[in-house]
């Protein structure tokens, strides 16, 4: 808001409300998405490294124009388009390492709170009914257009826009409710996910009021920090403000966090340029910590550009910082009881306290991830060099655990040395499926019999909206 940068001080001593905006689920997800998705967890992981109780919300937008839209190409109910591709997005999160958010609340889980919301703004005069639906009438809230820093004197304010994404050059009163056009209208019938009923008639909420609802009622009505990629400033973002601030007449945001979007070889990423790269795709061919490597090479407001060289140099990069956690973990370890040091010895620890500082002081700088790896990499050169001697194993300890703890800070090579690889997952994933066609045929006895081998070997199955998840419980 302010276009710069501030010390962060949360409305509650050490209690941290963040609010980061999902995808809209229409589409497998693409690497572009996941540099704010990124950029929002290394936010959440160093709040919490920092002593802050972080609750975090990430919702996901699962009815908006677009994919209403695709999914009557796909040919498929919106429920269950949005919800195939709600799992793919989970997928990539934890593929890449990224922590679950306290909820991912579904927009259409809040439609009643979407209506109630919707109804105080046109009791409050903010915003009118038309022929096809709610609008938002922003000459009633001043400061309208701040955070992106546009001039209201240019804007059309006679007209209304339908569509939930649109450019600055356009900034109209903004749809709230939309009432259903005859074909949803149609579909609707037999479609749960697509219309409801409202004082307005038969709809569906615009898109921007999803995010005003759910953070008011998940997080109250200041949130300390709202995360976002750059493309969300106009409209979303700026019509979130004016909603919020309409009806509880306070500060909405205490601090924006706006990330940078992804350029593929120096152009924007589309599917019309025929430059789109999937997720998969990339995964394919680098390893996911390679991956979460590169995105946190670049600080996130700098521009960040996805080519194959960068990703064979994160790669590389993170193999070496790698190295030396298998260098760590091999070497012999015990509790220091020794505190008579050799001059070696201390000066190793002198180094990794002096690299661990300098580490602390660029994340607290605005999240300055690059220069924190050239401070870990610096700290690996040291630890690799003293691990080539003779190493005393209360030093390695005491080395092994501050790396560690700050290679957790990055969400680097979280799932090493765990008892899960790629054949286990892809061994356990066809069991599941293996089991939900016996449930699909009704063969309730073997189903339940592969859930039970599964659970004694300590893998537990969920079922829910998204199907089956699971996990290792740790003995
Ligand atoms: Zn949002």
């Amino acid at each position: 808001m302010t276009r710069s940068k501030r010390s962060f001080e949360p409305l509650e001593p050490n209690k941290v409300k963040m609010y980061a905006c999902g995808p809209t689920v229409y589409g497998d997800p693409h690497i572009g998405n996941f540099r704010s998705f990124i950029s929002a967890d290394l936010l959440r992981r160093w709040l919490e490294y920092r002593g802050y109780d972080v609750t975090m919300i990430m919702n996901v937008t699962d009815i908006d124009d677009k994919t209403i839209r695709d999914s009557a190409k796909a040919g498929e109910p919106i429920k269950e388009f949005t919800q195939r591709y709600t799992r793919s997005f989970l997928r990539g999160l934890d593929a890449l390492n990224i922590l679950r958010a306290t909820a991912n609340p579904r927009a259409t889980e809040y439609i009643p709170q979407m209506i109630t919301f919707i109804q105080a703004l046109i009791d409050k005069g903010a915003a009118y009914f038309a022929e096809d639906g709610v609008y938002f009438d922003i000459d009633k809230y001043p400061g309208y257009g701040r955070l992106s820093g546009m001039d209201l004197t240019q804007t059309q304010a006679t007209k209304r826009m339908t569509k939930d994404e649109y450019d600055k050059e356009s900034a109209q009163d903004f749809a709230l409710w939309k009432k259903s056009t005859p074909e949803e209208l149609k579909r609707s019938k037999s479609e749960p996910g697509l219309a409801w009923d409202s004082p307005w008639g038969k709809g569906r909420p615009g898109w921007h009021i999803e995010c005003s609802v759910m953070t008011r009622d998940l997080l109250g009505e200041t949130l300390d920090i709202h995360a976002g990629g750059e493309d969300l400033v106009f409209p979303h973002h700026t019509n979130e403000i004016a909603q919020s601030e309409t009806i509880t007449g306070k500060q909405f945001v205490r601090y924006w966090v706006h990330i940078r979007h992804l350029m593929i070889n120096g152009k924007k990423m589309s599917k019309s340029l025929g430059n789109y790269i999937s997720f998969d795709e990339v995964l394919a061919k680098y390893s996911a910590d390679a991956f979460r490597y590169f995105y946190l090479g670049t600080h996130y407001r700098r521009p960040l550009d996805y080519t194959d060289d960068a990703m064979k140099s994160a790669e590389g990069s993170s193999k070496r910082l790698e190295n030396t956690l298998d260098l760590l973990e091999a070497a012999p370890k015990a509790p220091d009881t020794n505190l008579d040091l050799s001059p070696g010895e201390r000066k190793l620890l002198d180094e990794v306290e002096r690299h661990r500082a300098a580490f602390e002081t660029a994340l607290d700088d605005d999240l300055d991830s690059h220069t924190a790896l050239d401070s870990l990499h610096a700290m690996s050169g040291a630890i690799n060099e003293y691990l080539a001697k003779s190493p005393n194993k209360g030093v390695t300890l005491k080395a092994y655990r501050i790396y560690r703890e700050l290679l957790d800070t990055l969400g680097l090579f979280e799932k090493r040395g765990s008892s899960t690889n790629k054949l286990t997952e892809d061994l356990i994933r066809t069991l599941i499926d293996l089991r939900n066609q016996y449930r699909r045929e009704k063969n309730y006895k073997s189903a339940d019999d592969v859930r039970n081998r599964l659970t004694a070997l300590g893998v537990t199955l969920a079922d829910n909206a998204e199907g089956t998840t699971w996990k290792i419980e740790k003995k």
